[in-house]
């Protein structure tokens, strides 16, 4: 039978640390606030608003909501990240994605300040990743670093796949799997031969977004199976990208949905957001 990683419990731990250093840097006039943004009434993103907030008040962290309605422009928009982009009692700014579609995504992440960007999109953040120098890892791909870790197996040398290659999870996560040494495959809808290839992983990350995708036969016996997929079955049931009942029998480690990797998410926003802080010194 796999090892449950428990994101939830591993995120617990990580953000009742965060509460003791923010409690100490509060003693220095150190104060992270953390602004999120959300425009419009995505069911999904209020939930993971909600989320934020929630762990903010957990690790004492200040924060700031801002509910905008669906028709804000994309000056209006820009204004705020402006005025926040210069607020010193705010640290880090996140504008919860997707933004409605008459607003360009990329001109709203390339307007957050990169030393307030605590979600790490901003190019200038992403290419600090990429040289393996930064100050903010990004959420997800964080979340899952500290989850292998919990497996207790090494990275490095490793055979690592990860399934998926958008900007928010796929890219990033081979990144810092490579970072550490491991031996990095990165698929995709195009790759031929899929189960080929996440056979052969120690590590495997699956970051689809299509629900029960990887299948018990497609992992390695005794492999660390990670799953970021989120999916909202009909059933109105959450499930992720690995089919559990399957894949638990093969894997060494894996994480459930929910439960695994999105809690982590949350923790490791707040862990950037008290970075943010001691790098802007806010107050
Ligand atoms: P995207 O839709 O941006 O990317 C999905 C990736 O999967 C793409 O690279 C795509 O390939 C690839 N893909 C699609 N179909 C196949 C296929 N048949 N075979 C192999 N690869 C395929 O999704 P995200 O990366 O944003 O999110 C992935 C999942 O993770 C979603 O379920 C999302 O809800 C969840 N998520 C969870 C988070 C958490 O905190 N737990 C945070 C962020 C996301 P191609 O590029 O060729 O199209």
């Amino acid at each position: 039978m796999a090892k449950l990683l428990m994101g939830k419990e591993v995120s617990a731990r990580i953000k009742a640390e965060l509460k003791t250093e923010v409690d100490k840097l509060k003693e220095k006039g150190i104060v992270p606030g953390l602004a999120v943004i959300i425009v419009g009434e995505d069911p999904a993103s209020q939930v993971y608003v909600r989320n934020k907030e929630r762990a903010c008040e957990e690790c004492g962290i200040y924060s700031e909501k801002y509910a905008l309605p669906e028709e804000t422009t994309q000056e209006e928009l820009l204004e705020l990240i402006n005025t926040l982009n210069n607020k010193t009692s705010i640290s880090g700014i996140l504008v919860q994605l997707p933004v409605p579609k008459h607003i360009d995504e990329k001109t709203i992440i390339n307007a957050i300040a990169p030393n307030k960007d605590v979600d790490a999109f901003h190019p200038v953040n992403v290419g600090k990743i990429m040289v393996g120098n930064y100050d903010f890892m990004p959420c997800t791909p964080a979340g899952v670093m500290e989850l292998i870790k919990e497996s207790g197996v090494e990275v490095s040398g490793k055979e690592c796949v990860v399934v998926g290659r958008s900007n928010i999870v796929g890219k990033p996560q081979a990144m810092l799997l490579l970072h550490q040494n491991g031996t990095v495959t990165i698929c995709h809808s195009r790759t031929k031969n899929l189960a080929e290839k996440t056979k052969n992983a120690d590590i495997l990350v699956a970051a689809v977004g299509i629900p029960n995708f990887i299948k018990g036969d497609m992992i390695k016996e005794g492999a660390v199976v990670i799953d970021v997929g989120i999916n909202r079955l009909e059933n109105k049931k959450l499930c992720g990208d690995v089919e559990f009942e399957t894949a638990e029998k093969v894997a060494g480690a894996i994480t459930p949905v929910p439960g695994g990797v999105g809690p982590m998410t949350v923790a490791m926003l707040m862990k950037n957001t008290v970075k943010a802080a001691i790098i802007n010194k806010s107050k």
